[in-house]
């Protein structure tokens, strides 16, 4: 089989669970060394698990820990990856969270945090990656592009979120900053992307969907009704790596089942 990322180093932050893991196995799968980043909360036990079912299934990974709303661990994860691999040719701005309470509760803090992470945490993930890009330039051998960056939105990027005030925040943030990057980086050959996941099912949503009852209200919301796999988004994570999308730039690809399609108006409304 063509491995279309061969000899590519990816980072995928955040990937010791969920939709970062699965797009790290993908990656991974395509032919990328990947570098499986996770915060000093996660336990290592189980994010070396990751990296050792990747390696149990023929491909290269390591785990990096550093925590991607910290400018001074960004900066030094990249350093540190691109003195071990040589460069970095792919990045999945992934990690996030989500700090729930209705507007008047919310508290500075849960505001800042996720903001902190799901927004200047792919900032300062992506400043790293581009200082990278442009160093290196293309490598005709590996891609036709300079660099890539995939942006892990969410259809709250457009879709707004009661109760969730900074998380759609966050989100409707990355929507412009991803397409800013891309507009101010395109003429060196970069691509900068997003994901719009709808309902997938892992850690971040788990009592949305860990009962049939929850399942079924979920599945309302999901016109294809069936929640989304994080090998869902593994797939598009790749193709927007590779250079079958070598003409696409600045865009968000919802997977999400159809759930920004008025799923209110199904039954005429
Ligand atoms: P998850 O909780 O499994 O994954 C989030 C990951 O981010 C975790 O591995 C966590 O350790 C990591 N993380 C948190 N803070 C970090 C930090 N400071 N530094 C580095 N890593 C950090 O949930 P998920 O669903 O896989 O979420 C992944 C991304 O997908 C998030 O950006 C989320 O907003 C987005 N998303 C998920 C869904 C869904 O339905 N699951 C839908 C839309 C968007």
């Amino acid at each position: 089989m063509e491995k279309k990322l061969q000899d590519q180093i990816a980072i995928v932050t955040g990937a010791s669970s969920g939709i970062g893991a699965g797009c790290a196995r993908a990656l991974a799968g395509a032919g990328a060394t990947v570098v499986i980043n996770y915060p000093a909360a996660r336990s290592k036990e189980k994010v070396s698990k990751v990296a050792d079912g990747i390696v149990a299934e023929g491909g290269k990974a390591i785990i990096y820990q550093a925590d991607v709303s910290k400018e001074d661990e960004v900066v030094k994860m990249f350093t540190d990856v691109t003195a071990q691999f040589g460069t970095v040719d792919i990045l999945v701005n992934n990690a996030g969270l989500q700090r729930d309470a209705k507007l008047v509760d919310m508290t500075i803090d849960q505001w800042n945090e996720v903001i902190g992470i799901n927004l200047t945490g792919q900032f300062l993930c992506a400043r790293e990656a581009i200082k990278e890009f442009l160093r290196r330039g293309v490598d005709e051998t590996k891609s036709k592009a300079a660099g890539k960056i995939i942006c892990m939105s969410s259809v709250h990027e457009v879709i707004p979120w009661a109760g969730h005030v900074n998380y759609a925040a966050s989100k409707g943030g990355v929507m412009m900053m991803m397409k800013t990057i891309a507009q101010e980086y395109a003429p060196h050959k970069i691509r900068v992307n997003s994901i719009a996941p709808g309902a997938i099912a892992t850690p971040i949503n788990h009592e949305a969907w860990d009962t049939p009852e929850d399942l079924q209200k979920l599945l309302k919301l999901v016109p294809q009704k069936r929640i989304g796999q994080v090998e869902d988004i593994g797939k598009v994570a790749v193709f927007l790596a590779s250079d079958d999308s070598d003409y696409i730039n600045g865009t968000t690809i919802f997977v999400d089942g159809g759930m920004t399609l008025y799923p209110g108006f199904e039954d005429n409304g």
